[in-house]
């Protein structure tokens, strides 16, 4: 049975995640059956929704937690005031949890530690205050910028004014221009662009503590619980290669891979073009392929030992097979490790065939292992 320590809840916090969640799953539906939904709401769901995410993934996160690009003050403004509208907290606040959570990721000091249970990384670290607030003297770069302390000293009215108050006026002078009754069109402003966008935008950013520690692939590293997987990037525009983020945090990119869903990355990248933005920091890619080599080592030595405990005769010959396999990704890894020491410039076709090899190696050890086991 869990005990649930009333004495440690944090009332306001868990009043508004209840309260919200509540107007959403029944106000909101009590709406549309009475007065319908149109794409003027939509648009405005569509657009506060899509500002919401991408200030905090962009702004709070890569740009503010991370320091991965440097941004002018349009782009620090913009990610500044609807990150406020995601009622997460105010930007100090949310980079200084974050800082903690990788420094100690899966450990006590991280403060959505997963390893203490899904639910208490999703939600249960803010609706209880099991420890006291540790000092937040990890951000004291980010004191130096007004703007980040102008928006710490008053998050959550510019949350109420422009995430609340703004969708609901735009929603009342829109039903007035159509001829239609005024206060419905606030209404539906309020509860679509406003709270249900907020337990949307707040539930995505949770599943990136939540399930991206969860579920998927680890191919850069398993000593965190971090985790890659392309569903939970479209559900976090971007942020679910979250194995890739914890292993090169400075990154600017989360997916890494040319193909991988990540419009916080992209978004970054166009910035960058139209000049408001700089500074993207990127690891090479022949670190980024030594930190996957390294994995598919970790684990061909693991499915040799597997086969080992076997007995003998079991997959002798298997293991054998695995063996000269696991040392070819050991010689291949020793090469590029000296040559990345060497400073010698690695090509992109060598990085390639490089890769390529890893993976076929790695897929010939899962079916030599899976015969000799069945
Ligand atoms: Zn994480
Ligand atoms: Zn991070």
């Amino acid at each position: 049975m869990y005990r649930i320590p009333f004495d440690r809840v944090n009332w306001t916090t868990s009043a508004f995640l209840i309260g919200t969640a509540l107007i959403a799953v029944v106000g909101l539906p009590i709406y549309l059956i009475h007065y319908g939904v149109d794409w003027f709401q939509l648009g405005m769901l569509g657009f506060f929704l899509t500002a919401t995410m991408i200030s905090i993934t962009v702004g709070y996160h890569r740009l503010f937690s991370h320091l991965s690009f440097k941004a002018k003050w349009p782009v620090r403004l913009f990610t500044l005031v609807f990150g406020a509208c995601a009622f997460e907290n105010s930007c100090l606040d949310w980079a200084s949890d974050h800082r903690r959570h990788h420094k100690h990721v899966d450990h006590d000091g991280d403060p959505y530690d997963i390893s203490k249970g899904f639910m208490w990384a999703h939600i249960g670290w803010l609706m209880f205050k099991l420890n006291p607030e540790p000092p937040m003297d990890n951000v004291n770069d980010l004191r130096k910028d007004k703007l980040v302390m102008f928006q710490h000293r008053y998050v959550h009215w510019i949350g109420f004014f422009v995430g609340l108050v703004l969708p609901s006026v735009l929603g009342y002078c829109w039903n007035l221009w159509q001829g239609q009754s005024p206060w419905v069109g606030a209404l539906g402003g309020f509860l679509i662009a406003g709270v249900a966008r907020i337990v949307i935008a707040q539930h995505c950013t949770f599943f990136i503590n939540s399930l991206c520690h969860t579920i998927g692939r680890q191919p850069y590293s398993t000593k965190h619980s971090a985790r890659d997987s392309a569903v939970m990037a479209f559900l976090t525009f971007g942020e679910g290669y979250h194995n890739y983020h914890h292993e090169f945090q400075h990154d600017y990119r989360n997916g890494v891979k040319a193909w991988q869903w990540d419009p916080s990355k992209w978004t970054i990248w166009l910035l960058s073009k139209l000049g408001l933005v700089e500074g993207l920091r990127r690891v090479p890619d022949s670190k980024i392929l030594l930190a996957e080599m390294r994995e598919a080592r970790m684990r061909a030595e693991k499915q040799l030992e597997k086969l080992r405990q076997q007995g003998p005769d079991v997959a002798q010959r298997a293991e054998v097979a695995i063996k000269e396999l696991a040392e070819r990704l050991a010689a291949n890894y020793h090469e590029l490790e000296q040559q990345v020491a060497d400073r010698v410039q690695v090509s992109r076709e060598g990085l390639r065939n490089l890769q390529q090899e890893t993976r076929s190696v790695m897929r010939e050890i899962r079916r030599i292992s899976s015969l000799a086991t069945s």
